[in-house]
């Protein structure tokens, strides 16, 4: 596999014909312009030759599932000052075929340790690997009107996480939004995400106790705000349109997070 990268590590290159059958397949990936599929393509090589997939459960990873995964990987950071080194904290990647079992502890009051088992489909780890069931990473080529991408969704925790833990804020650069320090650049990020998310698990609650329209984007966001933020860069790299239409300044902030510099 991937003999093709071996032979050209500096700088790697990914052959045609699998990387235009990816942008065929990721529609999301394909309608964007040129120029930037031309920077997306450069990452997602170099994403590959840096990083390590394992398959779960005998799966397989092909060329196919690799780049899928790599070329999802990298749109968010592609604007991003430092690119890949967002992503130098780990080192696999683990692909299961379908959704995994995990295995959770959670203390209550009294002290008592009780474990349950949790279905997911992807899982980030904290300077550990990323998990993905493939199921689903395909079914991010026809779910992107819903906002759905569980690849996104494990990178943006990565990205969050590079700030201690997974609480919807990024490490934000140097005069984020006119900022003077990073708590003044933490207080504006907040002071956009924080109503929005508050906004979203109201109608999230409304939704569930009295059956009214659930929200647009997974209602799993209601669960914290550092969900909130990895489902909200879903629905802002899949369906950019319907974010903005959804979450007006959310999408502002993002934008002057992931694409600094820049007008969309
Ligand atoms: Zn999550």
């Amino acid at each position: 596999m991937f003999g093709w990268l071996r032979t050209r590590l500096a700088p790697p290159v990914l052959p045609d014909e699998p990387w235009q059958a990816t942008l065929a397949r990721y529609s999301f990936l394909r309608d964007r312009p040129a120029a930037e599929l031309e920077h997306l393509r450069r990452l997602a090589a170099t994403f590959l030759r840096d990083k390590e997939f394992h398959g779960a459960h005998g799966f397989v990873i092909t060329d196919e599932v690799a780049l899928a995964i790599a070329a999802q990987a990298v749109l968010p950071i592609l604007h991003l000052p430092g690119g890949l080194d967002w992503y130098d904290d780990f080192v696999g990647i683990v692909v299961h075929p379908s959704e995994a079992v995990a295995l959770r502890k959670i203390t209550d009051e009294t002290g008592v340790v009780h474990e349950y088992e949790e279905t997911v489909a992807g899982e980030a780890m904290d300077r550990g690997p990323v998990m993905l069931s493939w199921q689903d990473v395909l079914a991010g080529s026809v779910t992107q009107d819903d906002g759905y991408n569980v690849v996104i969704h494990e990178f943006a925790h990565k990205l969050d996480m590079r700030a201690g833990e997974a609480d919807g804020c990024p490490p934000l650069p140097p005069g984020f939004a006119g900022s003077r320090n990073a708590r003044e650049a933490r207080e504006a990020w907040m002071a956009v995400i924080q109503p929005a998310f508050e906004g979203f698990r109201e109608l999230a609650t409304i939704a569930e106790r009295f059956g009214g329209e659930p929200p647009w984007l997974d209602i799993y966001a209601a669960e914290s705000i550092g969900e909130f933020f990895a489902v909200a860069c879903e629905g802002y790299f899949v369906n950019r349109p319907r974010m903005a239409n959804e979450f007006a300044e959310l999408t502002v902030l993002f934008d002057s997070f992931f694409r600094p510099g820049k007008t969309s």
